[in-house]
């Protein structure tokens, strides 16, 4: 697929991708020897697409944070005119949290943002590296404006993408969607879910909002396991939303008092509290069963079908808006990205 006159912006944050075989040399890794080892093994991404490289940084992505979400968002921005579709080479730890982070701060995106990355590095043998980085260059020039993850020729929404094997080089999947695409002989577009191709002409710049507040906490609900009077202070005094991860479609224990204190303190503060859920498909229902209503009604916000990459992002953006927090349930129930299921318009 020569996409003659495409021009690709590849931004390099780190990872597996680009980790030498030698430790001696995994050290002291040079951008310039990144850059022309990636020219040297894949030679044919010039024939795709003109590239342009750029190393933003050469970190694990367990050490990723809003700063450099903020710097991959503005680095696009900024060189808008330059490119026809963006490629982000990233560790795939977190790939779907910086994938969600830019599908938020990037809205109206008239040109593809692909991140990939790879379980082995590209200096190995039996290399996943070499695939994932040509499909994604492939996929940069086909625009479609997505912020998406292209990994394993699978291509899924950024803001539904979550990483499930740490060993498989099948490691990523959808959510609660099919993905939006797949390279085998051909590379087959799920129209009904991928956006339709922007015309050159209108593919004007995205609108950018950097605002985030990452002082949020997790915590999964363990049947017996206690909540205590002493943890819902600590808690609510230390951080501005909360996600709890209980049962089912939403479920928490009732008997267990401090569950429903928890909810009533955070509400009574202003702090967003959204359940999710333990289970890995389906969607939270807090009208279902006694235990989530109890919860609703205590100011409790549905995290709906969202991967926990996605809906923490969108908390801390919520956070970082200032969004009023009589809007909160508003700003959860809209689909900003396309991270509650449907084709974001
Ligand atoms: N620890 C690595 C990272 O996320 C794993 C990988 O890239 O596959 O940076």
């Amino acid at each position: 697929m020569k996409k003659k006159n495409s021009k690709v912006l590849i931004l390099h944050t780190g990872g597996t991708f680009a980790m030498a075989l030698d430790p001696q040399q995994q050290a002291d890794r040079q951008d310039q020897a990144f850059l022309s080892s990636l020219a040297t093994r894949v030679p044919e991404l010039q024939e795709i697409a003109e590239i342009e490289l750029e190393v933003i940084c050469n970190i694990d992505s367990s050490d990723v944070d809003c700063t450099l979400w903020q710097k991959l968002a503005t680095a696009i921005y900024e060189r808008w005119d330059r490119f026809d579709g963006c490629v982000i080479i990233h560790g795939t730890d977190t790939m779907a949290y910086t994938a969600s982070a830019l599908s938020f701060f990037l809205a109206g995106l008239t040109k593809p943002v692909v991140l990939t990355g790879s379980q082995r590095p590209l200096a190995e043998l039996r290399t996943d590296a070499r695939a994932n980085i040509i499909d994604a260059v492939e996929l940069a020039t086909s625009g479609h404006p997505e912020v998406m993850v292209c990994f394993d020729s699978v291509v899924y929404r950024g803001s539904q993408v979550t990483k499930r094997s740490s060993e498989h080089l099948h490691a990523f999947a959808a959510q609660h969607s099919a993905p939006l695409g797949h390279f085998g002989v051909h590379f087959n577009v799920n129209r009904s879910l991928m956006r339709p191709v922007v015309a050159r002409a209108q593919r004007h710049k995205p609108s950018l909002d950097l605002k985030i507040n990452p002082d949020i906490f997790v915590l999964d609900v363990i049947p017996a396991a206690p909540l205590t009077r002493e943890t819902i202070t600590v808690l609510t005094g230390c951080y501005k939303g909360f996600i709890v991860r209980g049962f089912g479609v939403g479920n928490l224990p009732l008997k267990n008092q401090c569950w429903l204190e928890f909810a009533e303190a955070a509400t009574a503060c202003g702090l967003p509290l959204v359940i999710a859920s333990q289970c890995q498909t389906g969607t939270i229902d807090l009208n279902s069963y006694e235990n989530g209503r109890a919860l609703a009604q205590r100011g409790a916000m549905s995290g709906h079908n969202m991967s926990l990459e996605c809906l923490s992002v969108k908390l801390m953006v919520m956070l970082g808006r200032e969004i009023p927090f009589a809007q909160r349930h508003d700003f959860f129930e809209t689909s900003l990205a396309g991270e509650c299921g449907e084709v974001p318009v």
